[in-house]
């Protein structure tokens, strides 16, 4: 797979930052002393690294000094691992990532992310670009996802090369240096979200953020690709400096466990002789096994703090960069060969298979030369460099113990040694297995441990509801005898108005009754009325003629008497005496007829104005009563109404009241199931979880 190697040093930088404000307060000296661009002197002593970043180096100096090349490399299938290794507030993740989004004070990380398609746009045009980015942190040795949130404990896997990578991590295809802005926004956000003290949380955890670059030439389908890990460490700082307690010096311990592990494997690196490195101590020594000891182009900011209060972990972090200084990585191009390649290798691994057997061919042969008793010369002798370049001897196990140095080293044959190599990868193998067992119980549990709470909330709410509902249906009962007792109230008042309204609509139509009985008697006495007043008229009209007749009579009887006194002057009276005298007795009984008539009509007409007047009194007071009566009718007309609208509001109330004591029953009902079955719901839920569990 891969034809340009390339052998190279991690390349170890190291930079310092400026005294912080609290450290100028306090006093704190300033203890390193720069020696040219690439050495620093601390407490006497020189270190020597690929650069030294004074305290004064800018974000873009610092960028363009090493990681600029890095993007170059992964572009040209080569993979890439920037890590930020030092004490809490030395300035890792000022180095790795800065203020995000402020030009002049961002870190590395979206730098790389504005260069890599910067220079994608300068590229072939027919190179084909799919560019996924995956963002999550290692804490306690767990691989957590920062893209989504559920996956809490990712393993480690190896791919069909050996190289191990985090398996199921969520991975986002962008497009753009917006892009992966936004996911490094989402992937900080989530962290923020998941932990209450980020200023702990992030000295305690490593943080990854890995961009996976592929491409493709459209016309020759020749493949690359390249990955580049950017690794934010976690705090190198020893526990005691600390102070944590408890689970706290767990947690720090086992933080330092992976860093110690980490160690380690520089350690065993950069020594060199020894075979087994222990990568598989922590997560995070398993993810960087390529980028420390394999195919990856390794860049280490040693980040240091220039305060005398913190010149032991300064001095350590120093020693820590020059070992790491000392791991030499091959790196190659990733690189996925034509047919024509394959050919070619082919070839040449055959050539070497030859010269191999030629090898053994003249090893056995020296051999049974020995084993006869013939002492070969040194000159026919098979040359060492010959026999280190033979891989498959056979040897019969030897044990040799070397008191010199009290180790043991046990010599196995190539068939021993295969079937413990076979062994081990089983073993590997299970224990991959169980990692991946262990991800997905943790995620059951952790799935799990959702739906309890949702079950507890659920059932808190559904208690709270319950209350709730007990309390309405306490309030709703008494309302509803409230509103019972009303309506009956209401009912009785109803009972009685209708009692009332009978009464007074049979006193209206008694006072009716009466009304017409005193209209017809007032219209009686009207015509009786109207009838002596005609015959008032007519008296008066017979009296007025009388009166006129007897006073013509009386005229009469004067002119008469006057004649006659002449008469009786001229004594021409004895004559007429007798005839006289018959005359008056005559003439007197007329009068007194007269007079008696006369006198009856006086008193008839008395009597008839005496009877006008008690007439007039008398329609008066009919009149009086009748406006009295009819003041009454309209009264009770008046009180008729308002009853009977207040009859039909008091029915309205009531067919209202009837309908939301329904209701409420109704809804107490409801509730009271509702309570049943909420009661009786959560146990059967959890056991249908288990049963999926199962
Ligand atoms: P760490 O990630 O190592 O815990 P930080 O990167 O958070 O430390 O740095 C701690 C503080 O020091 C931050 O406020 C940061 O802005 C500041 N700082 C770190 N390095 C520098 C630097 N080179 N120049 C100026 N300020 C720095
Ligand atoms: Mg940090």
């Amino acid at each position: 797979m891969a034809d340009v190697t390339s052998e190279c040093n991690i390349k170890v930088l190291c930079r310092f930052r400026p005294l912080n404000q609290s450290e100028i307060l306090r006093g704190d000296q300033f203890i390193p002393t720069f020696q040219g661009d690439d050495s620093v002197n601390v407490g006497g002593r020189s270190y020597v690294f690929d650069r030294v970043f004074p305290t004064n180096t800018t974000q873009e100096q610092v960028y363009n000094a090493c990681a600029k090349q890095i993007v170059k490399d992964v572009l040209g299938g080569y993979n890439g691992t920037i890590f930020a290794y030092g004490q809490t507030a030395s300035g890792k993740t000022h180095t790795m990532e800065g203020k995000l989004h402020d030009p002049n004070q961002m870190g590395i990380i979206p730098r790389i992310a504005e260069d890599i398609f910067n220079h994608i746009f300068g590229m072939d045009e027919n190179l084909e670009f799919h560019i996924k980015v995956s963002y999550f942190e290692v804490y306690m040795d767990k691989i957590r996802d920062l893209l989504d949130v559920t996956k809490t404990n990712l393993a480690v896997h190896e791919d069909k090369n050996k190289i191990p990578y985090v398996k199921g991590c969520t991975e986002r295809f962008v497009s753009s240096p917006d892009e992966v802005m936004d996911v490094i926004d989402e992937g900080k956000n989530n962290r923020h979200v998941a932990v209450t003290n980020m200023n702990e949380h992030s000295s305690r955890s490593h943080s990854i953020f890995l961009i996976n670059i592929k491409q493709e030439h459209t016309e020759t389908e020749q493949k690359l690709c390249g990955k580049l890990y950017l690794v934010d460490l976690a705090g190198s700082e020893k526990v005691s400096k600390t102070g944590a307690a408890g689970a706290v010096l767990d947690e720090a311990k086992n933080i330092n466990k992976s860093l110690s592990a980490l160690g380690n494997v520089i350690s065993a690196l950069a020594e060199g002789t020894k075979t087994h490195v222990p990568y598989r101590d922590s997560k995070m020594t398993r993810i960087l096994q390529d980028s420390l000891g394999g195919n990856c182009r390794t860049t280490m900011f040693i980040c240091c703090s220039p305060s005398s209060y913190n010149d032991a972990e300064t001095k350590s972090t120093l020693m820590f960069g020059q070992r790491a200084k000392t791991i030499r990585n091959t790196a190659s191009v990733n690189l996925e060969l034509t047919a024509d390649q394959w050919k070619r290798k082919y070839e040449k691994e055959k050539e070497k298979n030859k010269t191999m057997k030629e090898t053994t061919q003249r090893l056995e042969a020296e051999l049974n030369r020995w084993r006869n008793g013939e002492n070969v010369p040194e000159t026919e002798r098979t040359t060492a460099d010959v026999v280190r370049l033979e891989s498959v001897e056979e040897r019969s196990p030897v044990l040799i113990l070397d008191n010199d140095t009290s180790s043991i080293v046990v010599r196995i044959s190539e068939e021993e040694r295969q079937k413990y190599e076979e062994e081990i990868r089983k073993l590997y193998k299970q224990l991959d297995d169980k990692d991946d067992e262990i991800n997905l119980q943790c995620q059951l549990v952790e799935k799990l441990k959702e739906q309890m709470l949702d079950q507890d909330e659920l059932l808190a709410s559904s208690r709270g509801d319950g209350d709730k509902v007990q309390a309405e249906l306490g309030r709703l009962q008494v309302e509803s005898s409230c509103a019972k007792t009303e309506v009956k109230e209401v009912l009785q008042a109803l009972e009685e108005l209708a009692i009332n309204y009978d009464q007074k609509s049979q006193e209206v139509e008694e006072k009716g009754l009466q009304n017409q009985l005193l209209a017809d008697q007032l219209a009686q006495k009207m015509a009786s009325l109207m009838e002596l007043e005609a015959e008032l008229s007519h008296m008066q009209e017979v009296s007025g003629q009388q009166r006129k007749r007897i006073a013509d009579v009386l005229n009469g009887l004067m002119r008469d008497l006057s004649e006659f006194s002449t008469i009786v002057g001229n004594g021409e009276i004895k004559l007429i005496s007798g005839a006289i005298e018959e005359e008056f007795t005559v003439a007197r009984l007329y009068i007194s007829k007269i007079k008696s008539e006369v006198k009856s009509m006086v008193k008839r007409c008395r009597q008839l104005e005496n009877l006008q007047l008690e007439c007039h009194r008398k329609m008066e007071e009919t009149g009086r009563e009748l406006s009295s009566c009819q003041l009454l009718i309209s009264q009770h007309e008046a009180k008729i109404r308002s009853l009977t609208e207040y009859m039909q509001s008091v029915e309205l109330k009531k067919r209202m009241l009837e309908e939301s004591h329904d209701s409420l029953s109704e809804e107490l009902a409801k509730l009271q199931d509702q309570g049943n079955t909420s009661a009786m719901s959560r146990p059967s839920r959890i056991s249908k979880g288990w049963r999926r569990l199962s």
